[in-house]
């Protein structure tokens, strides 16, 4: 069995060889390390071996990790469905919030961010399919929506956030995402960032223009739910 330095390696190391091969700089990319279902003692393991980013996807469950290495200098990004009922809690640990999806989670947001001195990092979650469950603004949507975001005085929109079907067709999706990436951009040319990319579609996402991939059981290993 490889160990968790030599997953990470080894996963760091194909995260290189596809950025170059795109002819993209090391510093284009942010690997951020999906630590859900794990415990906080993993977290510290990696933060040893120079992992600064983590993502979570249940408050519950991020918060108390939050709490157990709060020690450490590192950034937790939210990448699940979030609750509005949870923002309050959600906005005190997180840098970046990937999956804000809906007019009632930004109203939320919003409420908790309007006095911050340095605005959150957030990205607007599409949905790429038509399974309403897997949370994200429809592709018609998109736009309006973004505009509120962007319009928020605490929130910094970076860009958008996918995941791409389980069916074959992450190439369609990811195509689709860079191409709705770029509409965004031409009314916000500052959301240049694409949340893409996971254990299985990594190598992919980068082709696609990913700047921050998701990645947990590559690295972690499989989770114990
Ligand atoms: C769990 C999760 C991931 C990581 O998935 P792996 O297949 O383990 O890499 C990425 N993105 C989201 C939104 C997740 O919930």
């Amino acid at each position: 069995m490889s160990s968790l330095e030599e997953r990470l390696s080894g996963i760091d190391a194909r995260i290189s060889a596809r950025l170059e091969a795109n002819g993209r700089s090391s510093d284009s990319l942010t690997r951020i390390v999906v630590s859900k279902f794990h415990p906080a003692s993993m977290v510290r393991d990696l933060y040893a071996l120079g992992v600064r980013d983590f993502g979570e996807n249940r408050d519950q469950e991020a918060s108390a990790k939050a709490l157990e290495v709060k020690d450490l200098e590192l950034n937790w990004h939210f990448i699940g469905q979030l609750q509005s009922n949870k923002v309050k809690s959600v906005v005190s640990y997180a840098s970046a919030i990937h999956s804000v999806d809906r007019g009632s989670l930004l109203d939320a947001l919003i409420k908790q961010t309007v006095e911050r001195r340095t605005a959150l990092d957030v990205f607007v979650q599409v949905n790429l399919t038509d399974d309403p469950a897997r949370g994200g603004v429809n592709e018609g949507e998109l736009l309006g929506f973004a505009d509120k975001v962007a319009a928020a005085p605490g929130l910094r929109l970076l860009g958008l956030m996918a995941v791409a079907s389980l069916d074959g067709e992450e190439e369609r999706d990811f195509g689709r995402l860079a191409e709705l990436s770029a509409q965004l951009q031409t009314h916000h040319p500052a959301a240049t960032y694409l949340s893409a990319g996971m254990s299985n579609d990594f190598e992919l996402a980068i082709d696609y223009g990913a700047t921050h991939l998701r990645i947990g059981t590559a690295i972690t290993g499989n989770r114990a739910y």
